[in-house]
């Protein structure tokens, strides 16, 4: 019963992430007007509103005017729906599992606007970096980063809600900071921008919800799956060499997969490193 509400609270954000995704990049406002048909402009009414089922209902057309609604509408609810059932499942009901649907909203957001216009808005990238930092607060410290430095300079340990906020800073900093580094060693080697700076804000904010370590294993993933699309493209030729790859996609793909795979994967590297 409550995986079920979880599941359909998530479906109704998704509904809502779906209006960010639309007018945060053309900078609208995401409570006024009312939701309408983007061909028409007839405003949706309640009942012609509700998340998955109506698109399915109305076949992916408008009541008014059966011009077709774009499938990203039902896709984002549904995903939005599905990551918060699997927090809930992989965290259980305490303070992380909201911490990490929180990071799954963000990262939809960018994931579906970097996709679709290349842009990652600045107020997402903000908006999220204050609540990965305030949201650490209220949550354990798992990246470790913190604590070995207060072990190396302080007598006695920190309280764990500075150790948690601290891991936040400093995978913030850390992630952040490399991507700038990678992106400015780029515009110095070949004299254009290959990365823009909204993926270096993107990663800041990543960094504060996922810490040091998980933060560079994003960028690892990221980079990763960007290098394998990006060869498959260009080899099915229909782009050119040139195409811009949504980079803050894959690294927010890489992010989802590193908040449910990030410890084992972790664990994992751990044992068969000995260290
Ligand atoms: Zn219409």
């Amino acid at each position: 019963m409550i995986a079920f509400i979880i599941f359909v609270f998530g479906l109704i954000i998704g509904s809502f992430l779906n209006v960010c995704i639309l007018r945060i990049p053309v900078a609208e406002s995401v409570v006024l007007p009312p939701s309408h048909c983007p061909s028409c402009g007839t405003p949706i009414k309640p009942y012609d509103n509700i998340p998955v089922v109506s698109w399915l209902l109305l076949a992916g057309r408008c009541r008014k005017c059966e011009a077709r609604i774009s499938a990203m509408y039902p896709m984002v609810e549904l995903a939005t729906g599905l990551l918060f059932l699997a927090c809930y499942f992989v965290f259980g009901f305490r303070p992380e599992a909201l911490k990490w649907a929180i990071f799954a909203a963000l990262l939809i957001v960018l994931t579906i606007t970097d996709l679709r216009e290349r842009i990652l808005p600045d107020k997402v990238n903000f908006a999220g970096l204050g609540l990965g930092l305030l949201l650490s607060l209220f949550t354990r410290p798992v990246d470790g980063t913190a604590l070995w430095l207060a072990n190396h300079l302080f007598a006695y340990p920190p309280p764990e809600a500075a150790l948690s906020f601290g891991d936040a800073l400093i995978g913030a900093g850390a992630a952040s900071g490399l991507l700038w580094l990678v992106a400015e060693g780029y515009f110095r080697a070949r004299g254009r921008e290959g990365m823009g700076l909204g993926d270096v804000k993107m990663m800041a904010m990543a960094g504060a919800f996922l810490g040091l370590q998980r933060g560079l294993l994003t960028i690892l993933l990221g980079s990763l799956l960007g290098s394998i699309i990006g060869i498959a493209v260009i080899a099915i030729g229909r782009k050119g060499r040139d195409f811009e790859l949504p980079f803050g996609t894959f690294l927010g793909a890489g992010a989802i997969l590193v908040m449910f795979f990030g410890s084992p994967a972790l664990d994992w590297y751990r044992a068969f490193a000995h260290v």
